[in-house]
């Protein structure tokens, strides 16, 4: 335990939020001292531009607050990417800053991460206090992730209140929108006891959501595929492509069998054969085998490309003796 210099990092990334972040500070503050933790808050003001910066500055005269500010607004997943890189706590929390993630389910996810062993802990808003817009897609997204990612116990992937063992956040790049499938990456890094915790879950006080909009659930399930051919895929895309193509060429071979044979078939009779390109079996043959070429040759790149990779034999060892 002492190889960590604090028992928790709370990493709380932030776009617009200056009203509720007094608050935020003060209550994650009260819960800290009450339980006696070791902490740090990482506040990551993701380019905002309603002083929320100037309150993180005055925040920071306490040894407990840090302050990363980006020049300008790149997203939730950049945000949580550069806290977790400054992260030092055992256990590193994630929280919105809204206040619609209650800052004292800390310690109970705390214990949950030192003590029941989990990798990775996150936050269930079993009762949600948000536009019916916003909870029934969530719903579908949610069931669609179960089901890609394999992580069949977790009813909410993107919930913004997580807690992570150290090791976890320092193995994982979320990148992009990436947020939302954090579990699937850190199970995809080798972190597999990933539970949950039913949280308390409060209406929006100040503000409003930075996520409105109907395209990031498209956005969202793109994410998901990238995720899955990534992880199944990423290192062997010949796997994939020069399946397909030799699908694609075998269909090809059959259908050039079929025309010749009806050629032959007919010359061998004396009767005039038609021409070829009158047969259907003609065209797909072309097309299939145009297909498999293409096929091979992106697999072909596929591999060129992992190959030269400087991270291709970059894997996350546990231990070694
Ligand atoms: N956020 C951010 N960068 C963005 C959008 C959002 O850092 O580009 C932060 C936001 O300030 C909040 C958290 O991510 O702390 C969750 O955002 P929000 O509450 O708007 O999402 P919702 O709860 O509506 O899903
Ligand atoms: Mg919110």
């Amino acid at each position: 335990m002492n190889e960590y210099s604090k028992e928790i990092s709370v990493v709380v990334p932030l776009f617009n939020e200056a009203e509720s972040l007094p608050e935020l500070l003060a209550w994650i503050k009260r819960v800290m001292e009450a339980h006696q933790f070791t902490y740090e808050v990482i506040f990551v003001d993701d380019g905002s531009t309603d002083g929320s910066w100037s309150l993180i500055e005055q925040f920071a005269a306490d040894d407990h607050v840090h302050g990363i500010k980006f020049r300008r607004n790149y997203g939730k997943s950049p945000a949580l990417f550069c806290g977790f890189r400054q992260a030092v706590g055992r256990v590193v929390i994630t929280m919105d800053a809204d206040l619609q993630d209650s800052p004292d389910e800390i310690p109970e996810l705390y214990r949950m991460i030192t003590e029941d062993g989990y990798d990775l802990v996150s936050g269930y808003k079993q009762k949600r206090y948000d536009p019916l817009s916003k909870t029934l897609p969530t719903k579908l997204f949610n069931a669609t992730a179960r089901k890609v990612s394999g992580i069949h116990n977790l009813h909410d992937f993107n919930c913004g209140l997580k807690a992570y063992r150290l090791e976890v956040v320092k193995s994982i790049e979320v990148y992009g929108e990436m947020h939302r499938y954090i579990p699937y990456l850190a199970k995809n890094a080798g972190f597999g006891r990933i539970g949950e915790k039913v949280v308390h879950h409060q209406a929006r006080k100040f503000g409003k959501t930075k996520f409105g909009g109907l395209n990031r659930f498209v956005n969202g399930y793109l994410d998901l595929v990238s995720l899955w051919f990534l992880n199944s895929f990423g290192l062997k895309p010949m796997h994939v492509f020069g399946f397909l193509g030799s699908v694609m060429f075998f269909l090809g071979f059959i259908a050039v069998v079929i025309v010749g044979a009806t050629k032959l078939f007919h010359l061998w009779n004396g009767v005039p054969a038609p021409l070829v390109t009158q047969s259907p079996y003609f065209y797909i043959a072309l097309t299939t085998m145009i297909l498999g070429t293409q096929l091979f040759v992106a697999g072909f790149l596929g591999e060129l490309i992992s190959r030269n990779s400087e991270r291709r034999n970059e894997y996350h060892i546990e231990k070694e003796i």
